[in-house]
């Protein structure tokens, strides 16, 4: 045995890497199964628990790998609405948050980070405060996934995901992509790719990339698109990378997806009392998706604490959906959830500094 191979994290590894180390390490071709199975299947986090291998394999791989996860759960959340939250500080001492949210069709939906802090700078959104930190790796995300399967029951397991943690998803898109493969696996967490959704504030040519490789390899993730506001003025003053693309040419990009991919694109307008919630929002927003195959989430604004944007009562909320629904928009109202434990995005990290 070497020590370069103290160096390898096994959650960074794509499978055929991992199954190259375990050959080196001279440990058999089955070991690989068996740790995927541990790990994916059976919620275990440390190689000492993966009783089915010779206790001489796992201490080859405690020596080699050391531990499975990398993070430190700094804090652990739940909300009467038993949202669960996890705040996690990696070995570089940046911190990450990622939520378990349940609801009453049995969906228990990770929704994970793909950055730490975010160079959009959105408005409303805690984590675009303190700009872009760097990307998170694969294991960084895959770590997240697990994490939050292991806070359900034996006999529960993650549903559904969503990339709509912090971060910009299409800006680490590689990365993200490669801990995908193990959301949708057989022997990762194998869940259908219907269930798969990015959320993206709207980069053209980030869209166009996503939709060549998911159509290259077949998996046709749910593309969600944060537009948030009806016109270019209003979007660019609420979300600054407006600036760069234009709502026509998010749309457009949305389009090819739809083209290629065949999966209808959501809109996602996070309603913000008195800013983008007027009469004269439903009748351009109308404009805009009128003859397009499109849903519209409608997510009444989580308040941050920093911030003077207002969250729309539930009546104003229920007035802007009616209007949108009555032209023709097919429109569903999320709400929130979370709240007493910051659901925002960013919102936990920073109580936490
Ligand atoms: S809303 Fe999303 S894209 Fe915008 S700043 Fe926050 S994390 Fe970044």
């Amino acid at each position: 045995m070497t020590n370069r191979f103290f160096e390898h994290k096994v959650l960074e590894q794509i499978p055929a890497e991992l199954s190259a180390i375990l050959t080196e390490l001279g440990l058999p071709r089955f070991c690989i199964r068996q740790l995927r199975r541990w790990i994916f299947a059976r919620k275990t986090t440390s190689f000492d628990k993966m009783t089915d291998l010779s206790k001489e394999t796992r201490k080859i791989l405690t020596e080699q790998f050391g531990t499975i996860f990398q993070g430190k759960e700094l804090t652990h959340d739940q909300s009467a609405d038993l949202t669960e939250k996890l705040l996690i500080e990696w070995p570089d001492g940046e911190r990450v948050e990622c939520v378990l949210l349940r609801d009453d069709r049995n969906h228990r939906t990770a929704c994970i980070s793909t950055q730490i802090g975010c160079a959009m700078g959105c408005l409303f959104c805690a984590s675009g405060m303190d700009g872009f930190v760097r990307n998170l790796t694969r294991g960084e995300i895959l770590e997240q996934l697990l994490r939050l399967n292991s806070l359900l029951p034996d006999h529960e397991r993650l549903t559904h995901v969503v990339v709509m943690g912090i971060g910009e998803p299409l800006l680490n898109l590689d990365t993200l992509l490669s801990a995908l493969d193990e959301v949708t696996a057989p022997d990762g967490l194998n869940l259908s790719v219907r269930r798969v959704t990015i959320s993206t504030v709207g980069i053209p040519s980030g869209i166009r990339k996503l939709a060549e490789s998911v159509v290259c390899n077949g998996k046709k993730y749910k593309l969600a698109v944060s537009l948030h506001a009806p016109n270019d003025e209003l979007r660019t003053r609420i979300i600054p990378q407006n600036r760069f693309s234009g709502i026509d040419e998010i749309l457009k990009a949305s389009d090819d997806y739809f083209e290629q991919t065949g999966r209808r694109v959501t809109f996602e307008y996070i309603l913000i009392a008195g800013l983008n919630d007027q009469p004269e929002h439903v009748r351009q927003l109308v404009h805009l998706l009128k003859h397009r195959t499109a849903i519209v989430n409608l997510i009444p604004l989580n308040p941050v604490m920093e911030l003077n944007f207002q969250t729309p009562s539930a009546k104003a909320t229920a007035r802007f959906a009616g209007q949108l629904e009555s032209q023709g928009i097919q429109v569903k109202v999320r709400f929130r959830k979370g709240d007493q434990i910051g659901a925002a995005c960013g919102q936990l990290r920073r109580i936490h500094r």
